[in-house]
């Protein structure tokens, strides 16, 4: 990413009268964050802004219904045929837009703004950076050189992508700069404990009972990523319509699942009541870059946390999975 880019992506934006907004299907809390706080900004200048992301049933998980500015999200039949300027939100590739990456076509220009390493550059202009702990950073950047305010109707927002996807400051991400950033969006008065307990701290009981029986048929693959260990678990459509739970409620399973210290890598399998497809979550501990391993099986990510698609049953997904593992090369620590 260089000075160009940014010089681009702002003179993009100051002479925009509208702008539309995509983040990635399954949206978590940087995707939909970072579209919100730019969103909000932009508006808040007399833009005409519209968001979306193009699952078959747009709707915010409820861990995110705090964030503001969410009147400016519309359905994805009502995002505009041709944008003249689109840009999109911690989206990886193309596919990850779901219904609407066909905009991509339609559009006049499109400014990607993203933080994956396997980002495949799809934009006209695109500011993604690796380095940075969540798209987030990279829209409070862009903020400051556009000279836009922060408030805290943008704080919530751009605040929620980062305690999410530095899961609160542990990540190895987390740099003093993220701190700072951190401490010029608390200073506007946002209510960062409310946030982080609706992210974090909140479940229903049927998420609560879900996950003790999806970790509970946990296994351990000992010999799998070359001995260093694999444990997997999957979430069935079954389970979630017996506990009347969605798909976006069970993101953080993975969570507790990686957690096992007998193995380098962890995979929960979520089959999406929608399409029967199977979203694979993959983590590791920092030896195997799970990040290439999801992009050679069509999917994306970072290097420590990734995922794709599979088309294909538990069994031969993990089989696919536990021989792109064995391929994988181990990391110097
Ligand atoms: P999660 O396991 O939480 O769904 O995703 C972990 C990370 O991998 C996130 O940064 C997410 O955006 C990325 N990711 C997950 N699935 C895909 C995918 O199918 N394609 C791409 N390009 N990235 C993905
Ligand atoms: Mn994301």
């Amino acid at each position: 990413m260089t000075e160009r880019d940014w010089d681009d992506a702002v003179r993009l934006l100051d002479h925009a009268d509208e702008v539309a907004l995509l983040c990635h299907v399954g949206p978590d809390g940087d995707a939909l964050g970072s579209m919100l706080g730019l969103g909000a900004a932009l508006r808040g200048k007399g833009v005409t802004v519209v968001a979306s992301f193009g699952d078959e049933r747009m709707s915010v998980p409820s861990s995110y219904a705090y964030l503001p500015a969410q009147d400016l999200l519309v359905k994805p039949e009502d995002f505009p045929a041709a944008p003249a300027l689109l840009v999109t939100f911690d989206t990886g590739s193309a596919d990850r837009l779901g219904s609407l990456a066909d905009r991509l076509e339609t559009a006049g220009t499109t400014l990607v703004l993203d933080h994956h390493a396997s980002n495949t550059r799809y934009g006209t202009v695109n500011l993604v950076e690796p380095a940075a702990a969540a798209t987030a950073v990279v829209v409070a950047e862009l903020l400051d050189r556009l000279g836009l305010p922060l408030t805290a109707e943008i704080a919530a927002p751009l605040y929620t992508g980062l305690v999410t996807d530095t899961g609160s400051f542990k990540y190895a991400a987390t740099t003093p700069a993220v701190h700072e950033l951190a401490a010029r969006l608390l200073a506007t008065g946002i209510r960062h404990d409310l946030i982080s307990r609706s992210i974090w701290d909140t479940a229903s009981l049927s998420y609560v009972r879900l996950l003790g029986e999806v970790c509970a048929r946990a296994q351990l693959d000992p010999a799998a990523a070359r001995g260093l260990g694999l444990v997997w678990t999957s979430v069935r459509a079954e389970d979630l319509s017996r506990h009347g739970l969605a798909l976006s409620d069970v993101e953080g399973v993975i969570d507790v699942v990686r957690t096992a210290v007998e193995a380098e890598v962890a995979v929960v399998l979520k089959e999406d009541p929608s399409t029967g497809l199977l979203r694979v979550s993959t983590r590791s501990k920092g030896a195997v870059d799970v990040g290439a391993v999801c992009v050679g099986l069509g999917g994306g990510g970072h290097r420590f946390a990734a995922g794709y698609t599979s088309s294909e049953d538990v069994d031969a997904t993990l089989a696919r999975l536990t021989s792109a593992l064995q391929a994988a090369p181990h990391l110097a620590a």
